[in-house]
């Protein structure tokens, strides 16, 4: 069923060919802006799959944090001369990256994580169970030399909800330790935690947090075929945080 999570509106992106305009802005007389502004772009646009959920009130909360919500502070339509929001939110709002300190007393925060992590290939493999995810689940797919490894589950089939479902699919205290055991240095997962739903004592976030591993949560890979991409995922320069929001775009590679 096609939902609204399937959409990828792009604005922005100019219709006409940028191989006529840049002819043209080759020749003289054409300011060098313009050259700039319409220059061919480096591929299909469909090379891109946004796989960031949208933000909006029927985003799905994980229980105990703070609905997403946009309050008016401002509105052209009441009189006032523009339009401005308030963002409420968890950290953990929608797609997001956890910090160590997250579930570590004295882990890194927010502003440590490296984009030399957060950019770069990417694995997506598929693990089509319904219980949590254990090594033994993992092992056939030879993950050892992979930096960056995202699960796509049936969670993902999930997003079309705005309910909250705690039967999603996790990782286990055995997968993520193999994942670290591998050398994987960022795990991405589709739904609102890499944890199994109350698993006493979070074992996947200490283990994998414990070993710097960057966790990205609330990713759609509904329609995203497992194979190698490059990762593009940018968490909100919060400082001092657990968690931030973050866009999160694969690129065919
Ligand atoms: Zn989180």
């Amino acid at each position: 069923m096609k939902s609204r999570y399937d959409e990828q509106p792009i604005i922005g992106v100019p219709e006409r060919t940028s191989q006529t305009l840049l002819t043209s802005a080759l020749q003289p007389g054409f300011e060098h802006r313009l050259v700039c502004y319409y220059r061919p772009l480096p591929g299909p646009l469909m090379n891109l799959i946004d796989v960031s959920v949208p933000l909006d009130p029927n985003v799905p909360t994980y229980p105990g944090n703070t609905p997403f919500s946009i309050e008016p502070m401002m509105r052209t339509g009441r009189g006032e001369h523009a339009n401005v929001s308030s963002l409420h939110m968890s950290a953990h709002t929608g797609t997001h990256v956890d910090a160590p300190w997250h579930s570590l007393n004295n882990g890194a925060r927010t502003e440590s994580l490296s984009l030399d992590l957060l950019i770069g290939p990417a694995r997506v493999i598929e693990v089509p169970v319904r219980h949590g995810i254990t090594a033994e689940d993992l092992e056939p797919f030879n993950l050892a030399d992979e930096t960056r490894v995202l699960l796509k589950t049936p969670n993902s089939e999930l997003w079309g909800s705005p309910d909250f479902h705690a039967d999603f699919v996790g990782v286990t205290e055995s997968a993520a330790k193999h994942l670290v055991m591998c050398g994987v240095k960022l795990v991405g997962v589709d739904y609102l935690s890499v944890e199994v739903f109350h698993a006493p004592g979070a074992p996947a976030h200490h283990t994998l947090l414990g070993a710097n591993v960057i966790i990205v949560e609330g990713l759609n890979l509904r329609g995203v075929e497992p194979g190698r991409y490059d990762l593009i995922c940018l968490p909100l320069r919060v400082v001092g945080c657990d968690g931030a929001p973050a866009r999160v775009v694969l690129r065919r590679s």
